[in-house]
Protein backbone atom coordinates (compact mmCIF):
# COMPACT_ATOMS: atom_id res chain seq x y z
CA UNK A 1 0.00 0.00 0.00
CA UNK A 2 1.48 3.18 -0.86
CA UNK A 3 1.62 5.88 2.17
CA UNK A 4 1.54 9.25 2.72
CA UNK A 5 3.96 11.41 4.60
CA UNK A 6 2.32 13.60 6.78
CA UNK A 7 4.23 17.46 9.49
CA UNK A 8 2.19 19.13 11.16
CA UNK A 9 3.41 22.58 11.78
CA UNK A 10 2.58 24.55 14.61
CA UNK A 11 4.16 28.05 15.39
CA UNK A 12 6.45 26.47 17.81
CA UNK A 13 7.73 24.38 14.85
CA UNK A 14 7.10 21.08 13.52
CA UNK A 15 5.78 19.12 16.43
CA UNK A 16 4.47 15.63 14.32
CA UNK A 17 6.50 13.92 11.46
CA UNK A 18 6.02 10.98 9.86
CA UNK A 19 6.12 9.21 6.61
CA UNK A 20 4.03 6.02 6.76
CA UNK A 21 0.56 7.16 6.96
CA UNK A 22 -1.86 4.79 5.64
CA UNK A 23 -5.24 7.00 6.84
CA UNK A 24 -5.13 10.61 7.78
CA UNK A 25 -9.39 11.75 9.42
CA UNK A 26 -9.40 15.48 10.24
CA UNK A 27 -11.75 17.76 10.59
CA UNK A 28 -12.67 20.92 8.18
CA UNK A 29 -14.82 23.63 8.35
CA UNK A 30 -16.69 21.69 5.82
CA UNK A 31 -16.73 18.61 7.67
CA UNK A 32 -14.96 15.68 8.15
CA UNK A 33 -12.26 14.03 5.53
CA UNK A 34 -10.38 11.29 5.52
CA UNK A 35 -6.72 11.34 3.27
CA UNK A 36 -5.03 8.43 1.46
CA UNK A 37 -2.40 8.38 -0.96
CA UNK A 38 -3.44 9.48 -4.31
CA UNK A 39 -5.82 11.87 -2.91
CA UNK A 40 -6.60 15.44 -5.32
CA UNK A 41 -4.54 17.89 -4.31
CA UNK A 42 -6.47 20.72 -1.95
CA UNK A 43 -6.15 23.41 0.82
CA UNK A 44 -8.82 23.51 3.59
CA UNK A 45 -9.42 25.23 7.26
CA UNK A 46 -9.20 23.12 9.69
CA UNK A 47 -11.44 23.32 13.15
CA UNK A 48 -10.41 23.04 16.20
CA UNK A 49 -10.77 19.02 16.61
CA UNK A 50 -7.83 15.82 16.31
CA UNK A 51 -6.13 14.41 13.55
CA UNK A 52 -6.40 10.23 13.42
CA UNK A 53 -3.39 8.85 11.97
CA UNK A 54 -3.51 5.41 10.94
CA UNK A 55 -0.33 3.62 10.17
CA UNK A 56 0.35 0.14 9.50
CA UNK A 57 0.25 -1.69 12.90
CA UNK A 58 -1.91 1.41 15.09
CA UNK A 59 -3.48 4.51 14.90
CA UNK A 60 -3.12 7.83 17.12
CA UNK A 61 -4.79 10.53 17.67
CA UNK A 62 -3.44 14.36 17.90
CA UNK A 63 -5.38 17.42 19.12
CA UNK A 64 -5.22 20.18 17.15
CA UNK A 65 -6.87 23.53 16.91
CA UNK A 66 -7.52 25.82 14.53
CA UNK A 67 -5.39 26.05 11.05
CA UNK A 68 -4.85 24.44 7.34
CA UNK A 69 -4.31 21.58 5.60
CA UNK A 70 -2.62 21.42 2.30
CA UNK A 71 -3.14 17.81 0.69
CA UNK A 72 -0.98 16.78 -2.19
CA UNK A 73 -0.66 13.34 -3.87
CA UNK A 74 1.99 12.45 -1.47
CA UNK A 75 2.18 14.92 1.07
CA UNK A 76 0.13 16.25 3.56
CA UNK A 77 0.87 19.32 5.67
CA UNK A 78 -0.96 20.48 8.53
CA UNK A 79 -0.73 24.08 9.97
CA UNK A 80 -2.21 24.71 13.55
CA UNK A 81 -1.91 27.11 16.02
CA UNK A 82 -0.96 23.72 18.71
CA UNK A 83 -0.97 20.18 18.27
CA UNK A 84 -0.75 17.37 20.82
CA UNK A 85 -0.97 13.60 20.76
CA UNK A 86 -3.67 12.37 22.73
CA UNK A 87 -0.85 10.90 25.21
CA UNK A 88 1.07 13.76 25.87
CA UNK A 89 -2.16 16.21 26.91
CA UNK A 90 -1.72 17.44 30.18
CA UNK A 91 -5.55 16.30 31.50
CA UNK A 92 -4.90 18.22 34.87
CA UNK A 93 -3.99 21.77 32.92
CA UNK A 94 -6.73 21.23 30.43
CA UNK A 95 -9.01 20.80 33.17
CA UNK A 96 -7.57 24.13 34.86
CA UNK A 97 -7.74 26.00 31.29
CA UNK A 98 -11.61 24.64 31.40
CA UNK A 99 -12.40 26.21 34.30
CA UNK A 100 -11.22 29.65 33.98
CA UNK A 101 -12.58 29.89 30.59
CA UNK A 102 -15.85 28.81 31.95
CA UNK A 103 -15.56 31.31 35.11
CA UNK A 104 -14.76 34.30 32.63
CA UNK A 105 -17.18 33.71 29.99
CA UNK A 106 -19.65 33.19 33.43
CA UNK A 107 -18.23 36.86 34.77
CA UNK A 108 -20.58 39.48 35.28
CA UNK A 109 -17.47 41.83 34.44
CA UNK A 110 -15.56 40.23 32.52
CA UNK A 111 -13.50 42.22 29.86
CA UNK A 112 -15.70 42.16 27.03
CA UNK A 113 -13.53 39.91 24.96
CA UNK A 114 -16.01 36.66 25.03
CA UNK A 115 -14.84 35.26 21.73
CA UNK A 116 -11.39 34.73 23.21
CA UNK A 117 -12.33 33.11 26.07
CA UNK A 118 -14.96 30.81 23.99
CA UNK A 119 -11.93 29.74 21.97
CA UNK A 120 -9.78 28.76 24.82
CA UNK A 121 -12.88 26.64 25.86
CA UNK A 122 -13.53 24.84 22.82
CA UNK A 123 -8.79 23.85 23.01
CA UNK A 124 -9.85 22.65 26.67
CA UNK A 125 -12.64 20.62 26.10
CA UNK A 126 -10.89 19.52 22.62
CA UNK A 127 -7.85 18.46 24.66
CA UNK A 128 -10.11 16.92 27.49
CA UNK A 129 -11.95 15.09 24.97
CA UNK A 130 -9.02 13.54 22.40
CA UNK A 131 -7.13 12.63 25.56
CA UNK A 132 -9.42 9.83 26.24
CA UNK A 133 -9.18 8.91 22.48
CA UNK A 134 -7.43 5.51 21.77
P1 LIG B 1 -3.35 27.06 28.94
O1 LIG B 1 -4.18 28.12 29.62
O2 LIG B 1 -3.25 25.80 29.74
O3 LIG B 1 -2.03 27.56 28.41
P2 LIG B 1 -4.33 27.36 26.25
O4 LIG B 1 -5.46 26.73 25.52
O5 LIG B 1 -4.38 28.84 26.40
O6 LIG B 1 -4.20 26.61 27.64
P3 LIG B 1 -2.59 27.22 24.03
O7 LIG B 1 -2.32 28.67 23.81
O8 LIG B 1 -3.60 26.56 23.14
O9 LIG B 1 -2.97 26.95 25.56
O10 LIG B 1 -1.22 26.38 23.91
C1 LIG B 1 0.02 26.91 24.36
C2 LIG B 1 1.04 25.76 24.29
O11 LIG B 1 0.80 24.82 25.36
C3 LIG B 1 1.00 24.96 23.01
O12 LIG B 1 2.32 24.56 22.70
C4 LIG B 1 0.16 23.73 23.36
O13 LIG B 1 0.52 22.61 22.57
C5 LIG B 1 0.50 23.54 24.83
N1 LIG B 1 -0.64 23.04 25.62
C6 LIG B 1 -1.71 23.75 26.03
N2 LIG B 1 -2.53 23.02 26.80
C7 LIG B 1 -1.97 21.79 26.87
C8 LIG B 1 -2.32 20.57 27.53
N3 LIG B 1 -3.45 20.47 28.25
N4 LIG B 1 -1.51 19.52 27.40
C9 LIG B 1 -0.37 19.60 26.68
N5 LIG B 1 0.04 20.71 26.04
C10 LIG B 1 -0.75 21.80 26.13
Amino acid sequence: MSTLSLNIVTPNGSVYDRDDVELAVMQTTAGEIGVMFGHIPTVAALKTGYVKVNFDGGSEFIAVSEGFVEIRQHKLSIIVQTAEAAKDIDVDRAQTAKTKAEEHLNSEQNSGDLHRAERALERANNRLYVATLK
